[in-house]
């Protein structure tokens, strides 16, 4: 753990069985101090973006402050430190997931961008018609549309696994659809609209004894549970720091070194060069070959920071002090009349995604702010997954670790006033 992350762990790491001190997160993140139209924040749009706790945001100002230089070929002192910052937090990171190598870790701007990376510099080259790529029903946009520009770049297809009425994979399907045609199959870890904990060790299992390679959708994963990628046998993982309590606009694509080797780079510039000349221009080995131009360091600082955090809350006792909030959410959501809960799988996240009989989502979130409860309305970027419901949009509250049982009461009264306002 960083000297800025020992500074705010809550309760010692040694001490795996010790519960949360909620509280004292809660102490650690300014904003949940704010008040929203005259009320207490509270704060369920996690799945969105998290907050950020002060370690993460001191970590970044600190580093504008004490550090800021350009990184790799400075030779002046702060270039040198920024670069150390910068290429420390891709060791820790790198380290969170249990990647077997720093260097296999690649910075990005976020999710969407290691998906595009993978789509454009791994497949697009292999590519062509007749084959096929398998992604689910429940997946993010961001892990359909890259695909379907792919294919139209290329003539393949795009396959779809079904999911059932409990928001779950239909795993026969997905069995069926695993043909020697598939190229690649893209899969959510964890579903951001309906909250299911897909199996993805189990399927890449099964997709490894086809030799079909597997991308895995971490983002609604990583913050929420511990992430081995070895563990899960995946050959793409891809996640974003804003979920995970860190920085907008930077996340990371891990591969194992082989396959990045052999990846085609995804843009051209600084960065990523060895040598240039016109006669040819030799690529700088991965992870530097595939982030051309200056990065986002104060970002990848505030990441490393990040994920110094959850270690020192332990990822386990997240998941566990989340599943038990979870329980507890789900039923009391279930004593608002006329609530229903979508996606309703046995292995769930905290998200909760529920209608209202009759009113529309967008009216519930528009007059919860005003009890200031903020969730998320509409279709959660996965249009095809709630689209399955036979709904245009649902409304979702969405767990982080600071958040309390106590505050499903305040979202319960909130609803409860909605259908009084509704009659
Ligand atoms: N995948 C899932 C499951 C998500 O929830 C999100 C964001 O909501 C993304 C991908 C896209 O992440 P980003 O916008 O950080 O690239």
């Amino acid at each position: 753990m960083s000297e800025d992350a020992a500074q705010y762990a809550v309760t010692p790491v040694t001490d795996p069985d010790a519960p949360l001190d909620v509280a004292a997160i809660r102490a650690q993140f300014p904003i949940l101090e704010r008040q929203v139209h005259g009320k207490p924040l509270v704060y369920f749009d996690t799945a969105a973006s998290a907050q950020r706790p002060r370690a993460v945001i001191e970590a970044v100002s600190g580093f504008y402050e004490t550090k800021n230089a350009n990184i790799h070929r400075g030779v002046h002192l702060l270039s040198q430190e920024a670069t150390d910052a910068y290429e420390g937090a891709r060791t820790r990171i790198a380290k969170f997931i249990n990647a077997p190598s720093r260097d296999e870790l690649v910075f990005t701007r976020g999710t969407t961008e290691s998906i595009n990376l993978v789509a454009q510099a791994y497949l697009r080259p292999k590519l062509g018609p007749g084959d096929e790529i398998v992604v689910s029903r429940m997946e993010h946009h961001s892990n359909i549309v890259p695909w379907q520009m792919l294919c139209e770049q290329t003539g393949a297809t795009l396959k779809v696994i079904p999911i059932t009425d409990t928001g779950e994979l239909d795993l026969d399907a997905l069995d069926d659809l695993l043909t020697p045609n598939v190229k690649l199959l893209g899969i959510v870890h964890v579903s951001n609209a309906l909250g299911t904990v897909n199996p993805v060790a189990e399927i890449c299992a099964l997709a490894r004894e086809r030799g079909i390679p597997v991308l895995v959708d971490g983002a609604q994963a990583a913050p929420h549970q511990r992430v081995d990628v070895q563990a899960i046998g995946c050959d793409f993982y891809c996640f974003s720091a804003h979920k995970m309590y860190g920085p907008t606009g930077i996340g990371a694509l891990w591969a194992p070194m082989a396959t990045l080797e052999a990846m085609e780079p995804y843009q051209g510039g600084g960065e990523m060069i060895r040598k240039v000349s016109f006669e040819g221009t030799e690529y700088a080995p991965p992870p530097g070959k595939f982030e051309a131009g200056t990065p986002n360091i104060a970002g990848a600082v505030g990441f490393g920071a990040a994920v110094d955090w959850l270690e020192g809350l332990g990822l386990d006792r997240v998941a566990a002090y989340e599943a038990r909030l979870l329980a507890a959410g789900t039923e009391k959501l279930l004593t608002v009349p006329g609530l229903r809960i979508v996606g309703t799988a046995k292995r769930k996240a905290g998200v909760i995604s529920f209608t209202l009989d009759g009113i529309h989502p967008h009216d519930i979130g528009t007059i919860i702010d005003h009890y200031g409860v903020a969730i998320r309305t509409g279709h959660h970027c996965a249009m095809p997954a709630i689209a399955h419901f036979n709904l245009p949009a649902t409304a979702r509250a969405s767990l982080g670790v600071y958040n309390t049982v106590e505050e499903f009461d305040v979202l319960v009264d909130a609803l409860n006033g909605v259908r009084e306002m509704f009659g």
